[in-house]
């Protein structure tokens, strides 16, 4: 297919105003039913297949620009109609999703694509396009014959069974147990804000006292700051054990049975799919190569970490001993921890808020961002919106617009927590051909203005913007015109978050502090030794904290290549086996971790936890370009610019990442910045 002329372009803009909520779920309705008819009508006519691929994109992107907007509306502007309304939608784009997903139309179609000469007449990025859908297509099962497509879809069916069920019991262990205490003394140490949680959950329990919960804002503080040894060693066995056969509750909610099921189900299911293991699955789309590689990576890094990790230990332990402790258990690490963390760098969140005034760091964003990659950002004043706190503004090159996003900035009523980019329109082609101009939303949740003060941002909420605004750069700043691998789509997993961690680099360098801090009454730029002080407090017990990651991660993936058996000994045995290899203090045998690790059991990282460190290393190492060569350096940001944000899923991640750096990833960058070498 030709490139049609770039005249013609589009930024198609939402307009919450004419969003009516009782009118959702009939235009969702009618949206579905169409496209239904359509896609049924066109697999039975006589066009042609690429003409209806093009078809198929425009038909989703309807969906797409209908649907991101309410979603946008659900999570920001919420109320109980449209939560009701959005809740009756979401099983119908579930259900429509996975019948595209398993049709044998559809399937057959991007078949016929892929064995045309047609194919080879494609761009690159189209290519891309169908290959992955054709991979997708496989990997759902949808190419077994009928007998093994049966089996499969019974596996995934009882897979998903057992992640609710491992995620039901972990809920119910941790809501199943908390500690009364009515005597105030025993929370000494504990700071105001949990001692009030502690009261407020008593008072909704009505019961007498203090109730601590092993819900994280309850349990972590107990855990980092109480005096009694005592009440943290209980906490710790409470925690540590839920939904096993161990501690308080042990049996109840059990989690040892469906472990083990899980495990073999998914290396089944990969089995059936002629891959050698359930690691080598995961690895089908994303842009680890090989499980080989995965666990080098992994091991290589416990290798070059363990010296330093355990150098942290050391000086921990001494730490504690120099207080009085005999001895360092497991419930005395956090303790020890936070003391000794205050000890060396007594700097906290608060006391860098004056520098940081909203508007101050937006346009030292805004800033920064242009001289790495020649994108001007101007606001736009008047534009349809949802409420009088959100401003939107347009992405420009050489005065030409290029893109658009919403900045919901802060928190209210009504707003869900957090802080995410989510897109709005992405960067295609329209049967019109006109270019469609990506859109996004970028959304945080920061402490509002006061007559008396503007907001002012922790040090932690300017990186929160950061990274986010790193996803928004990806998804905007694209060159690829296919729907299907424009921005963030078809990029692997294992490396969305490069352009993310990348961009937070930026604020923790004294040139780009100097754009992004102003302090609100003085109007000084955050000192270099503040600065300094936080780089410090930043590397805290690096080394202890990777090692710990690396076990997570070690876990999942070994036990995702290796398990044979279906059987709870098995999974406590790798876990076993890991730790030995590279943790550096020892748990107790009572610790049943693994029952409650519902990232991989229940949630979308199985034989994928590496992913985190994975990403740290590709950004850390990218990062390590700029300081090679200037922070602010045109060319190099350019070369980010073409070969990285620019390409979206176009090319693959490790194809990109080369490109932009000359060679395979290595980690030393991230060593480097971690303190750790
Ligand atoms: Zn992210």
């Amino acid at each position: 297919m030709s490139t049609p002329s770039e005249a013609s372009t589009l930024l198609p803009l939402p307009r919450f105003s004419a969003i009516a909520i009782d009118q959702i779920e009939p235009q969702l309705d009618a949206l579905l039913a169409d496209n239904r008819r359509r896609i049924a009508e066109m697999l039975a006519g006589e066009q042609p297949a690429l003409a209806q691929l093009a078809l198929l994109e425009q038909w989703d992107d309807q969906l797409e620009q209908f649907w991101s907007p309410v979603s946008h509306l659900n999570a920001v502007k919420n109320s109980p109609e449209l939560r009701d309304v959005y809740n009756a939608c979401l099983p119908k784009l579930t259900a429509y999703g996975t019948e595209l997903g398993q049709h044998q139309g559809l399937y057959r179609l991007y078949q016929s694509v892929a064995e045309s000469d047609d194919y080879a007449q494609l761009r690159a990025e189209q290519r891309m396009a169908v290959d992955n859908a054709r991979r997708d297509f496989r990997l759902s099962g949808i190419a077994l014959p009928e007998q093994q497509r049966q089996r499969f879809a019974d596996i995934k069916q009882r897979l998903a069974e057992l992640s609710t069920q491992f995620a039901n019991n972990v809920l119910d262990a941790t809501q199943g147990w908390s500690k009364q205490i009515t005597d105030k003394a025993l929370l000494a140490g504990i700071p105001d804000t949990a001692v009030a949680l502690y009261r407020q959950n008593a008072i909704d329990q009505q019961q007498d006292g203090y109730l601590i919960t092993l819900d994280i804002p309850a349990y972590l503080p107990a855990m980092q700051y109480a005096d009694n040894r005592a009440l943290r060693e209980e906490l710790y066995c409470a925690y540590t054990t839920r939904a096993s056969e161990q501690g308080p509750n042990a049996g109840q909610w059990d989690n040892s049975g469906l472990m083990p099921e899980i495990v073999s189900l998914r290396q089944e299911l990969a089995a059936l799919l002629d891959f050698d293991n359930y690691s080598a699955f995961s690895l089908a789309t994303k842009m680890a190569e090989s499980p080989d590689q995965v666990l080098d990576f992994l091991y290589d890094l416990a290798h070059r970490t363990a010296e330093v990790a355990h150098r942290d230990y050391v000086e921990l332990e001494a730490f504690a001993k120099s207080l009085g402790a005999e001895q360092l258990n497991a419930w005395d690490v956090p303790y020890y921890s936070e003391k000794l963390r205050l000890q060396k760098y007594a700097l906290s969140q608060q006391e860098l808020r004056p520098y940081f005034p909203v508007d101050t760091v937006v346009a030292g964003l805004f800033a920064v961002v242009n001289r790495l990659f020649a994108v001007e950002i101007e606001q736009q004043s008047s534009f349809d919106s949802y409420h009088p706190d959100v401003r939107f503004y347009q992405l420009k090159r050489d005065g030409k617009t290029i893109a658009g996003f919403y900045l919901d900035l802060f928190a209210r009523a009504n707003k869900r927590g957090g802080a995410w980019m989510a897109d709005c329109a992405v960067r295609r082609y329209n049967q019109q051909q006109q270019l469609q101009l990506p859109v996004a939303f970028l959304t945080c949740n920061f402490t509002p203005p006061t007559e008396q003060q503007p907001s002012l941002l922790t040090h932690d909420e300017v990186t929160t913007l950061f990274h986010e605004f790193g996803h928004g750069l990806h998804h905007m700043l694209t060159a690829i015109n296919t729907a299907a691998v424009s921005g963030i789509n078809g990029v692997a997993w294992d490396a969305v978050e490069l352009p993310s961690q990348f961009l937070e680099n930026w604020c923790w360098q004294q040139p780009a502090i100097d754009l992004i801090s102003s302090h609100y009454e003085t109007g000084e730029s955050l000192p270099t030794s503040l600065l300094e002080k936080m780089l410090q407090a930043k590397n805290f017990q690096s080394g202890m904290q990777m090692v710990r990651q690396l076990e997570f991660a070690l876990f999942d993936f070994s036990m995702h290549c290796d398990m044979k058996e279906a059987d709870v000994e098995a999974v406590n045995r790798i876990l076993e086996q890991v730790r030995k290899e590279v943790a550096v203090y020892p748990v107790p045998d009572f610790n049943r971790f693994q029952h409650s690790f519902s990232h991989i059991f229940a949630g979308g990282y199985a034989a994928g936890y590496y992913s985190y460190k994975w990403a740290e290393v590709l950004s850390a190492d990218a990062f390590s370009r700029f300081e090679e060569d200037g922070i602010f350096n045109a060319d190099t940001g350019r070369a980010f610019l073409q070969e990285i944000l620019q390409q979206g899923g176009a090319r693959s991640a490790m194809d990109c990442f080369k490109a932009f750096r000359g060679r395979e990833p290595t980690v030393d960058a991230l060593l480097r910045h971690s303190g750790i070498q």
